[in-house]
Parts: structure tokens; C-alpha cells; sequence
């Protein structure tokens, strides 16, 4: 267990570092790859539609010259994604016209979404996000208390959602100050966060973080967001004994993703590493229609046998949820 110690017990300051020391330029990611330059003019061109970015501890977990590493498929840049794609849309999941307020997302009955920031420490090509009109920005102050203001006078909701971007990208005295603020509300009682940085910078979940989730008064729920079984390697099952440890419920969800996890054994694997690490499959999302991600569509109907194979294969708790998201539907809609 000495590695899990060593990871666990870094600094602060330490996934700071490695999140500035991220890939942004692609022929650095090629280079260290040792993949063709060939791609690189493609890479460049589509990196100016929604710039590529991946923490050095994930593209460590690629396969070197392997250009259809499904690690490397989720961060590179490809030209596929400037193909025009009838019904990929940039807002497809109209968050836009959920919002009450900014940052803030009341679909659904009993629990709010806030977005804490729009940054991220890895930027998917699959996600919707590549064209939010406020993608780097934070909630201010003032926007903070009316978010408040809106969760005091809204009596039903009983859970919060902390999402982005990722929320724990936040310095942890800004996190500890939005907790406190969320725990004083007396109709809550489940806090949720959603974040890929369990995954792709797993020296973010430090002690202190750790304690923070620990110590609030609101049950902390995790969802973590991991769509292949190699994404998930030591550095990450230290980083969420800890969070486990500490009393915390740790979920999954993925999205379905062509020529990635499109197929049974991926996703067998996936499930049952992820018990191995202490997290229940939530959801498997079919592919947000959003514009230049078309390429990584699968049909409906490989999905639903997907599911049906891994009925078959799995016990019951470790099949994820195969779910859609509708503008407008009170609910992730099941498949
Ligand atoms: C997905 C989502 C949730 C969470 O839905 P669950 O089914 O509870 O996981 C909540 N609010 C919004 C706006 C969402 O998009
Ligand atoms: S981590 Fe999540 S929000 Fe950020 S780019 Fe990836 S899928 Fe989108």
C-alpha cells in the first residue's frame, strides 16, 4: 500500500502543477505518443473548434502508437469533427432554457444542478460543453447568493448537484466556503458532485478534500465519469479508498462512445473494474447529438442489445442504466 499512501498524501499544490502541465498542443500529444505527424494538421484544425486538453497522468495510461487508443480517442482532435451532421446541434440537451438563473439548472423535481465553473481538466471531444457560450467562466459572488436565494425558496429540492466544467477544479477554501453555505440550507440533504478529476487527476483528492466531503452535514454522493476499463489504473483505486473510507457513495457514468466502449467485454470489464474500486455503474449515456461528435454516435439498437448481452453476463447491480437525455422530459429517459 505504499503507493497509495504516496498518492494520497501529496500536497495541494501537486495536481495544481499537473493540471497546468496538461496537454494542450497536439504535436506535443503526437510526439509523446510516438504517432504519425500525419494527424497533426487535422488535430490543429479541429483543437481551434474546442481545444484539445489532457492531465499528463491520463496520456500516461495511453498505449504508445496506437492512434486508436480508446484513451486517446476521448482527448484527440480528428478531422471527423468538422463533417456536417444533419440533427447535431450545439445545445442539444437545452440547458439554455432550463436555467433560472446563471449557473443555475432546475430539470428535474427534488434536485438542482449548479455550475460551479465552466472549466475542466480534460476536455472530451463527446462533450456537449464544447459549445457553452460561458465555458471558462465562474459564478461570481452575487450570482453565489442568488443561487442560494433560488435553492432556500425552492422547498422540494433536497439534493444539490454540483457539476460544471468540473467542481472540484475549485481551490478547496472556495469549495469549503460553497459546502458550508449548502449545509446551512435546512431542506437539503444530499450533496451531489460530478467530476472526472477522480479519474483523469486523481492527486486532486487530497486529504483535505477528502475531509471536507467527510465533515459536512449532507450526505456526499460522487459521480465519477470513467468510460474505459484502463482509464481506471492504481493511481485512481488509491485516490477513492480514501473518499470510500470516508463514508462517501461512489457511482459511475459513462457514455456510450463508437470505437471506444461500444462493445459487451469493454463494458463487462469496465463494471467490474469499477467494483473492484469501490463504485456501482449509474448511468450509460447514449451520446449527447451535439456538433462535431457525430462520429462517436452508436445505433439504438446496438445499444439495447449491449445491455442485453451484459444482462446476461453480469449481476444486476454491476449493468449500468442505459439512459438519453430529452430537452424537456422531467428525467434521464431509460432505454
Ligand atoms: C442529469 C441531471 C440531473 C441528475 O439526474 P439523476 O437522474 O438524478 O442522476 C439533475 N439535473 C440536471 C439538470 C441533469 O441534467
Ligand atoms: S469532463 Fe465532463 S464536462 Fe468536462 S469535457 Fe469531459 S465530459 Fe465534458
Amino acid at each position: 500500500m505504499t503507493t497509495s499512501l504516496a498518492t494520497t498524501a501529496e500536497p495541494e499544490a501537486d495536481w495544481q502543477t499537473l493540471y497546468r502541465r496538461s496537454y494542450t498542443d497536439p504535436q506535443a500529444l503526437l510526439t509523446a505518443l510516438d504517432l504519425p505527424m500525419t494527424l497533426l494538421p487535422a488535430a490543429r484544425r479541429a483543437a481551434a473548434l474546442f481545444p484539445l486538453r489532457a492531465p499528463p497522468g491520463f496520456v500516461a495510461r495511453m498505449q504508445r502508437g496506437d492512434a486508436n487508443d480508446p484513451l486517446l480517442r476521448q482527448v484527440l482532435p480528428l478531422g471527423d469533427e468538422e463533417l456536417p451532421a444533419p440533427g447535431f446541434v450545439p445545445d442539444p440537451v437545452g440547458d439554455l432554457a432550463a436555467m433560472p438563473l446563471p449557473g443555475v439548472l432546475h430539470k428535474y423535481h427534488g434536485r438542482v444542478l449548479l455550475i460551479m465553473t465552466g472549466a475542466c481538466a480534460i476536455n472530451c471531444r463527446y462533450c456537449f460543453r464544447r459549445h457553452f457560450p460561458y465555458a471558462e467562466s465562474q459564478l461570481s459572488q452575487g450570482q453565489w447568493r442568488e443561487a442560494l436565494d433560488y435553492l432556500a425558496s425552492s422547498k422540494d429540492v433536497s439534493e444539490v448537484i454540483l457539476s460544471g466544467g468540473d467542481p472540484l477544479l475549485l481551490p478547496d477554501e472556495k469549495l469549503a466556503a460553497r459546502l458550508q453555505d449548502l449545509a446551512a440550507l435546512p431542506g437539503l440533504k444530499r450533496l451531489r458532485i460530478h467530476s472526472r478529476l477522480p479519474v483523469v487527476l486523481p492527486e486532486r483528492m487530497t486529504p483535505a478534500l477528502t475531509g471536507m466531503l467527510r465533515d459536512s452535514r449532507l450526505q456526499a454522493v460522487l459521480v465519477l465519469h470513467a468510460n474505459h476499463p484502463r482509464e481506471l489504473d492504481t493511481s485512481v483505486a488509491a485516490a477513492l479508498g480514501g473518499l470510500r473510507e470516508a463514508g462517501l457513495t461512489l457511482l459511475n457514468q459513462a457514455v456510450l462512445l463508437r470505437g471506444i466502449n461500444d462493445n459487451a467485454a469493454t463494458q463487462r470489464a469496465l463494471s467490474e473494474r469499477l467494483f473492484e474500486i469501490g463504485v456501482l455503474p449509474y448511468y450509460l449515456h447514449a451520446l449527447d447529438p451535439v456538433a462535431g461528435a457525430a462520429h462517436f454516435e452508436t445505433a439504438e439498437r446496438i445499444a439495447l442489445e449491449l445491455i442485453a448481452i451484459l444482462r446476461t453476463q453480469l449481476p444486476g447491480y454491476l449493468v449500468p442504466r442505459l439512459v438519453r437525455e430529452d430537452p424537456g422530459a422531467p428525467g434521464k429517459t431509460p432505454l
